[in-house]
Order: C-alpha cells, then structure tokens, then sequence
C-alpha cells in the first residue's frame, strides 16, 4: 500500500474521479449507455482512452472501480466485468489462440476448469492441470507452446496456499505470464502483482461486494496487457453494467472492516473446530496443525483469509441432518458475503466430477466449507457445536 493505510485508502479511491462529480462526496451513477460526439476526432480520442463513447466499450462509474481496484492491488489498469468468470475468459481467449498451452492449478474454481475443458480445449488451447504443491511439476508442465501459469493463492475448498514468489520466478526464468485469481485473499492479504504476477483476477461477487447483490469480476495488470484484455472484453461484451459498478465501488469502501471482522471470525471457528471431537480435520491456514503455515506466514499479511474447510463422517444424510440443525448459518452456493455461509463441495462438483475425481483431490462427502461473516463469532460457533449434535454429543 502507498502512503495511506488500505482502511483509509478504501474511502479515497474512486470518489471523484470522474469530472463533472468535482464537489460531490460520492460519484454519481451514469446510466448513459452512449456518449455524444462533438466531432469527427472524438473518435479518435475515445479511442485513446479520453472520452467516452458507448457503455460496452467504456463508462464512468466502471472506470471508477476499476481505479479504485488498480490502486488497491497497485497495478497500472483494471478491466471490470459483468462476473469473475467473464474476467477469467477475457484473460483466457486474450491471451491464447490455437495451439497455446496453459499450465493450471488443478484445484482452482471449478467453474474455471470447466471454462477450459469445455470451451478453450474444444478451440484447440491446450491445457495442463498440475499439483502446485510440486514446483517440479510446474516446471515440467512448461513447454515451448505455453503462454500462461494460472492458479490461486489459497485454494478451494481445502486450503491449500500456493507459494506464489516460486510460481512467479519460474514463470519469468521460462518466458510465460503468471494469472492468478485473488478472490479468496483479496488485497488485504496479498498484491499478487507485487510478488511478481502479471496480472491479478478477483470475482467482486464475493469480498469487494460482499453483500450478495453484486455480480462482477477484475482483472488488473499492465497498462499493455490490460489493453488486449479489454479488447477481448469489449467483443465479448461481458462489461459490468454502471449500477453495478457505482454499487461495487460503495461496498469496497467497508471491504477492510468487513473483511478483517470475517477472517476474526474464520479464525475463532477454526480453532473451535480443531478441538471438536466429531471434526476430523479442519483445513485453514491460519492454524498451526496447517501443513503450510509457514508458508502463510511468510505470504499474507494480516491474516489468513474467511475461508476454512473441515471434514466429519462422511454421510451425506447427516450432512444434510446438520445444515437443517442450522440456525445462524447458511447454506448457500456463494462466499465472502457479510453472513456466514456453508457450502457443500461433493455434491456441488458432482455434475462435472466422478466420487472418485473428487476423493482424489480430497473432496469427501464429510467435507465442508465455511465462509465466515461478520456476526458475533461466539453465536457461529455455537450453531456450529449444536449442529454438530448429529455426529455425537
Ligand atoms: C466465485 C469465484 C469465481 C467466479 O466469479 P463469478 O463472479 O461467480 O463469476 C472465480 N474464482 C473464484 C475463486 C471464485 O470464488
């Protein structure tokens, strides 16, 4: 971060960057879908970035977030789009064309995987999926073909934590970018472009807008790569709408309170969990039993994220007997929002992965997922220790 701590940074960014919001405390929200044109050379100089000309390719309250994004991940420019897996193609078709090969975490967003089995692939990109926790076999993945490394920094579900300077200093010794997903850290715990990424991906829908009522994606990077990404964007036509975008850049505004409430709250449940006898094992970073809390350490500063995992008896009616025990904490298909949510991962990849696909890659039907909100931590673990009930008092 510059000069400002990230809280008061948060507040600044963004507020009045666009002209005619001079004297205004926050921006307005511009709905114009088109820009009028003066002359024959606003052509010209929309193309270069001065003026505005029509939404899709670019608008106010979008370019206020993405500023406010640039300066959090301290990167030179940031496209927003509609959704995080609009800003995860842009960066796939920007950057590959028939016969690239990309090297790709395997554990990274399932809907990711997907992008790239059933699309990318059938265009003739190929794509290697490897274990990150072997930077052998990173390296091995690497060929002449190879455009891109992609992965995440903290993976999902497990938890897992990428040593991203390894990643990123093999990637430049061997000539390929580096594209990481930062949705689970944000950049509060990590500027993936200060330890040498080329660009920064985040899914807004979940900490930036963290009351689940905003769907959008970022990518943040080189003014260069940047560009091309746009471009691919703007055909795409998978920008955000101005509502959205004057929402995000609202919501971002408390993302340091929220997020630091969240990770108080992932930590105090983590621990509570670990000492728990019907609970196997509890995935989290932040714990000392993690097999890479070292390394944690080493990367993220000021904590260890929301996200924690944990595994009991793997039966699925009982599963489900403990969600419905659930008072405080829900079951929903999302994270990162202000109220502590549960997911199930076997059963929610189980339409693209075999039982055994995913025991492979520890994925058990005891295993779930914890985003932690911002409640009082002392009433999540109680719902927690009363749903549990169903495994033995
Ligand atoms: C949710 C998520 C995405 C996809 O973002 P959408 O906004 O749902 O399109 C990508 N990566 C990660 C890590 C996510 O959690």
């Amino acid at each position: 971060m510059g000069a400002l701590k990230m809280r008061t940074e948060l507040l600044n960014v963004g507020s009045l960057l666009a002209k005619e919001a001079r004297g205004m405390e926050e921006q307005p929200l511009y709905r114009s879908t088109v820009f009028e044109t003066e002359d024959t050379g606003d052509y010209d100089r929309a193309n270069c970035g001065e003026r505005y000309l029509y939404d899709r390719i670019e608008a106010p309250n979008r370019d206020c977030l993405g500023e406010a994004i640039s300066r959090l991940e301290q990167g030179q420019d940031t496209a927003v789009f509609g959704a995080g897996m609009g800003a995860i193609s842009a960066v796939f078709l920007a950057l590959n064309r028939k016969g690239s090969h990309v090297v790709v975490n395997r554990a990274v967003y399932g809907e990711t995987i997907e992008l790239l089995n059933d699309i990318l692939t059938t265009y003739g990109v190929d794509v290697s999926y490897v274990d990150f926790e072997s930077l052998e076999a990173v390296e091995q993945a690497v060929t002449e073909r190879t455009t891109l490394i992609y992965t995440e920094v903290l993976t999902n579900p497990l938890l897992r934590v990428v040593d991203l300077d390894a990643v990123t200093a093999l990637a430049r010794r061997r000539g390929v970018l580096t594209v990481v997903d930062s949705t689970f850290t944000t950049p509060m715990l990590i500027r993936p472009l200060e330890h040498g990424a080329d660009l920064v991906i985040h899914s807004l829908t979940k900490y930036f807008g963290g009351h689940s009522d905003i769907t959008g994606g970022s990518v943040t990077g080189s003014r260069e790569l940047i560009k091309k990404v746009k471009r691919t964007q703007v055909l795409l036509g998978s920008c955000m709408a101005p509502d959205s975008a004057w929402l995000a850049l609202r919501s971002l505004r408390t993302m340091e309170l929220r997020v630091r409430r969240q990770m108080e709250n992932a930590a105090a449940i983590a621990g509570a969990l670990e000492g728990d006898p019907r609970v196997r094992y509890v995935n989290y970073p932040g714990l000392v039993s993690h097999p890479q809390h070292e390394l944690a350490d080493r990367l993220l500063d000021g904590g260890y994220g929301a996200m924690l995992s944990f595994r009991v008896e793997d039966d699925l009616e009982k599963v489900d007997e403990m969600i419905h025990r659930l008072k405080v904490i829900r079951y929903l298909g999302t994270l990162g929002g202000i109220r502590t949510s549960l997911a199930h991962p076997a059963t929610a990849f189980r339409h693209e992965f075999s039982r055994e696909e995913l025991e492979a890659v520890g994925i058990y039907d005891g295993l779930v997922r914890i985003s932690a909100g911002i409640e009082d931590a002392e009433d999540l673990i109680e719902d927690l220790r009363e749903a549990l009930g169903v495994f033995g008092e």
